[in-house]
C-alpha cells in the first residue's frame, strides 16, 4: 500500500476531526478549528488525547473509517473535558465523560457498547 492510500494519516485524522466538530453535539462544545494529530502503531491503544490539543491514533487497532471516526469522537470528548478543566487523568471516563459519550452516540449513531 502506498503512503497516500492509507486510511489513517495525520491529514485524515484532522479532516475527520473537523467534520465531527461541525456536527451535534460537538458543534455546541466550540472546539478549536485545528488540532495537532499523530499516527502511531501501538497495540495497547486505539487512540489518545494529550494536552493541550493532540489527538493520536494507533494503526495497530484502527484501520477503517468507522473505527477512525469513532475513536476521534472519543478523544474529542477528552479534549472537551480538558478545555473545561474537568479532565481527571486518573479517571478520564467519569460521569461527565459518560454523559457526553451517550449524547455523541445518540446523535451520531456510534455503538454505545464499544465507544
Ligand atoms: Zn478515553
Amino acid at each position: 500500500m502506498q503512503a497516500h492510500d492509507k486510511v489513517v494519516t495525520k491529514k485524515s485524522i484532522l479532516l475527520a476531526y473537523q467534520m465531527l466538530r461541525c456536527m451535534p453535539p460537538f458543534v455546541d462544545m466550540r472546539l478549536p478549528t485545528t488540532i495537532e494529530t499523530k499516527v502511531v502503531h501501538d497495540l495497547s491503544m486505539y487512540g489518545c488525547f494529550d494536552e493541550p490539543n493532540v489527538i493520536t491514533i494507533s494503526t495497530a487497532k484502527v484501520w477503517d473509517v468507522s473505527q477512525l471516526v469513532a475513536t476521534i469522537a472519543h478523544e474529542m470528548i477528552h479534549l472537551h473535558q480538558f478545555r473545561l478543566k474537568v479532565l481527571d487523568e486518573e479517571q478520564p471516563h467519569d460521569v461527565f465523560f459518560m454523559n457526553c459519550a451517550r449524547d455523541v452516540c445518540v446523535h451520531l449513531g456510534f455503538d454505545k457498547e464499544h465507544f
